[in-house]
This record gives C-alpha cells, sequence and structure tokens, in this order.
C-alpha cells in the first residue's frame, strides 16, 4: 500500500499551509481532513502539567552547532523528517525558538570531532520547526533516541530527547525513556515522518 501514501515533502507541504493562517490554538491542533488520515491529532498542549520534561543531556554535545534543517548529505540511513511547533503552554506559538537537535547515526556512532547529524532550527513566526534527517542507530545501554535543546531568549535552555514508540521493548529497557516523550511516527512513501511538539514553560 506503499503508493497511497504521500512523500515526507508533500506531508510537510500540507503541514505547513494547514497551520500557515489563523493562528489560533484550534489551527494548530486540528490538522486538516487529508492531513488527519496521516498525522491523528497529538495531545493537547494545555494544563498544568503541560510543559515538556527535560531530561539529562548526555555525554555527546558539542555546543555552537551549526545552523542546519539538513542532516541527510550527513550520514546513510532511513529517511526520517521531524516535525513539530514549540508552544507555550496556553497553546500559543513561541516564535524564533532555537531548535537544536543532535543525535547518533544508523550504527549508533556521534560525530564528536565534527558537526555531522547536529544542528540547529529556529521556530519561524508560527512556531514550527523542521527537520531533514535519518533515524539514529542504537548503542549499547540506550533505546533509539534524538536530543534535543529548545532555547528561548530569556528563558531557560529545555534538554531533553525523543523517542520512538516502535521500539517498545528497548525503551522499557532504558531507564531514562519516558513515555511523555515519544514522537507520533508516521510512514510516508519515501521514509517517516517523526512528529513532537515542544511545549515551553515562559517565565
Ligand atoms: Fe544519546
Amino acid at each position: 500500500m506503499t503508493d497511497h501514501l504521500m512523500t515526507r515533502r508533500q506531508v510537510v507541504g500540507r503541514w505547513m499551509a494547514a497551520t500557515s493562517f489563523g493562528i489560533t490554538a484550534s489551527v494548530l491542533w486540528k490538522p486538516d481532513p487529508i492531513q488527519a488520515q496521516l498525522l491523528p491529532e497529538t495531545p493537547s498542549c494545555g494544563g498544568d502539567d503541560a510543559a515538556t520534561i527535560s531530561q539529562t543531556e548526555g555525554p555527546y554535545y558539542t555546543p555552537h552547532t551549526p545552523q542546519k534543517r539538513n542532516f541527510r548529505p550527513d550520514a546513510q540511513g532511513e529517511a526520517i523528517t521531524l516535525i513539530g511547533f514549540v508552544t507555550d503552554k496556553r497553546c500559543q506559538p513561541v516564535a524564533n525558538a532555537t531548535v537544536d537537535l543532535w543525535h547518533a547515526d544508523a550504527h549508533g556512532v556521534y560525530d564528536n570531532s565534527g558537526y555531522k547529524l547536529r544542528g540547529y532550527q529556529t521556530t519561524d513566526a508560527q512556531g514550527r520547526y523542521v527537520f531533514e534527517t535519518i533515524v539514529p542507530g542504537l548503542y549499547p545501554g540506550r533505546t533509539r533516541h534524538f536530543h534535543v535543546k529548545i532555547a528561548v531568549p530569556g528563558q531557560r535552555v529545555l534538554t531533553t530527547q525523543l523517542y520512538f514508540p516502535d521500539d517498545a521493548r528497548a525503551n522499557r529497557a532504558d531507564g531514562i525513556f519516558d513515555r511523555r516523550l515519544l514522537m507520533r511516527i508516521d510512514n510516508a512513501s519515501d521514509g517517516k515522518i517523526g512528529r513532537y511538539n515542544f511545549v515551553v514553560n515562559l517565565a
């Protein structure tokens, strides 16, 4: 049934269009019907416990990463497009937030001397970010994960990690894993779409 799926590019195009006008919470959290088939509605960003939880940075963070949207030239692997919003707890989009992403290659190895599979994006006026990258490999002691830092000017940096729902067994075995940080993963015709909306606590 692969030929019934949209490409990653088509999914991102629809998502961008569906959220690019009428900036209200309802638009942010209710994708258009076609998109909804592929990307079901995400959890609400409201509520007292809604802020995205922080997690350890781990040993492999490198500061001063380059601005980079497309990591795919950096390494071979299964394509994944990572999309989502940065919002505050009232579901308002946070523009100009820095989303700094780093992760292992398909063999579970980090580039600790350069900036392969490391880079940041800044959210647009509607709080959106998009990365093109590959699915990270496993390395001993951890389940599959992305590392992320969300920096909003004037606020504390949120450091956290994102997880894959398909790795249920490895997730259970990982003491750092937290299900609140599971991405929504959908299949496109040419790879995966990973979706996560970060909710930041603005002081
Ligand atoms: Fe890691």
